[in-house]
Order: structure tokens, then C-alpha cells, then sequence
């Protein structure tokens, strides 16, 4: 299996979402493949240096995807929310030529489930979600990143609480009174991980934990 450096991306549909997944790919140092119909959306992306590679093709055409090589790529991204037959027909080309991860885009709960069906691996809501986050981040601003691990645990990263200022690891017993493990603590971009219980925390410092959602709303914040 490849590591995860090396892995190799393709993204098909280079709208505004496409485009995003592109540039950040593009950005982290990896090789990415955009393709769209649009011969337009295709040398912009490539003027505008977000892929390495970009080309033109009709993704419902099983040929023209193989011509591409588009079948060697280990992951495949579908970026075509607002059009549900391409959309559906290009994740079925992909798959059952093999392709190993599948992510595709949805725009509606239906169209989700017509893309699993079709074999999509991992599917995506990117507005859904990205409503849900805006949402929490106005209800709860002092918590800066959000990973859940399933429905009901996450990992938390949260500026310091008022009430944690000046105490140590060992003093704030988050295991204990909050049942949360504290997995790293952070000053100005650099994390102290697995911090010993003599660490103190102060106001403006950030601290990630682990734990159920449920105990991570209790906390102070
Ligand atoms: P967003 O909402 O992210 O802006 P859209 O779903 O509106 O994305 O756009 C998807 C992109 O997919 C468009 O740029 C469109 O040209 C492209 N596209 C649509 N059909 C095909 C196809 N058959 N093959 C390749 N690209 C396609």
C-alpha cells in the first residue's frame, strides 16, 4: 500500500468545491489531476496554479477516463454536486473500473444515497456541513477545531478557559472531573504533546482533548 504522502488524486468537476479540494491538495504538496468539461474551468486552474495537471474530458465517458489514466489513481474525487446523472453515471465509471477511494460530492440527502448505491466510498454534503460548522463556531467560539470521531466523541482543540488560567495539568484533574484526557496544550502555533502534569496552562493558550461530547460541553468554556 502506498504511504500516505505518495498517494496520487484526481479531482473531476472544477467548480467552486472542486477547485477547493484542488488548491489545498495542491497547496499541501501533493500531485493532483483536475478535469472538467469545461474547457474555460480547465486553463484557469492551471493559470491560476492550483493542480499540477489539468484536462479536459467528459467524465461519463468510460473511454475518455481511461485515455486520462484517471483509473490509476489511487483516490478519486467527484466534485459535481449540481448535476445528479453525471454526477452518478461518472461515480459508477470510476468504481467499477476499480478505482480504490471514491469520494463524491452530494447536494441532496437522495443524491447521497444514489452515490453510495453506485459504490461511492465516502460521500460529502460540503454546504450541509459546512452550515453545521458555521453554527457551531457562533455558538461555541471558543472552540477553535473540531475532529469527531463518531456521533457522540470527538477530539476538541479550545482556547483556555478563564477558569483554567494559572493551573497546572495535575491541579486541573480533567480526567477525573470532566472524564476528558488533555492531548496536547498550545502556545502560538506550538503544541507541547502529551503535557506533563506539571505544564501550566494560561488565558490565550489552546488545549485539545479527547473525549464524549457530552463531557466536552460541560467544560468551562
Ligand atoms: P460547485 O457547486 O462546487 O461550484 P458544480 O456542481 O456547480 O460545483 O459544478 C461541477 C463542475 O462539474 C462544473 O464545472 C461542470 O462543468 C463539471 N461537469 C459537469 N458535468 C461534467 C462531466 N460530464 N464531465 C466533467 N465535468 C463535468
Amino acid at each position: 500500500k502506498l504511504h500516505r504522502e505518495d498517494k496520487q488524486f484526481a479531482v473531476i468537476g472544477l467548480g467552486r468545491f472542486g477547485r477547493g479540494v484542488c488548491s489545498s491538495l495542491h497547496h499541501l504538496g501533493h500531485e493532483v489531476l483536475g478535469t472538467d468539461i469545461n474547457e474555460k474551468l480547465v486553463t484557469q486552474v492551471l493559470t491560476d496554479q492550483i493542480a499540477a495537471h489539468a484536462i479536459q474530458l467528459d467524465s461519463t465517458d468510460p473511454k475518455a477516463l481511461k485515455e486520462a489514466g484517471i483509473f490509476e489513481f489511487d483516490t478519486v474525487i467527484i466534485a459535481i454536486g449540481n448535476y445528479l446523472q453525471e454526477s452518478i453515471i461518472t461515480t459508477l465509471n470510476i468504481k467499477e473500473a476499480g478505482v480504490q477511494y471514491v469520494v463524491a460530492k452530494a447536494s441532496s440527502e437522495v443524491h447521497g444515497k444514489l452515490l453510495e448505491r453506485v459504490g461511492a466510498d465516502r460521500v460529502v454534503y460540503p454546504e450541509y456541513e459546512a452550515g453545521c460548522a458555521l453554527a457551531r463556531s457562533l455558538t461555541q467560539p471558543s472552540i477553535l477545531d473540531r475532529f469527531e470521531l463518531d456521533p457522540n466523541h470527538s477530539i476538541v482543540e479550545i482556547s483556555v478557559p478563564e477558569e483554567f488560567n494559572g493551573k497546572t495539568v495535575m491541579e486541573l484533574q480533567l480526567r477525573n472531573r470532566y472524564g476528558l484526557n488533555l492531548l496536547a496544550v498550545g502556545q502560538d502555533d506550538q503544541f507541547e504533546i502529551n503535557p506533563a502534569p506539571t505544564t501550566r496552562l494560561f488565558k490565550g493558550f489552546a488545549m485539545v482533548v479527547i473525549g464524549s461530547n457530552r463531557d466536552i460541553e460541560r467544560l468551562p468554556i
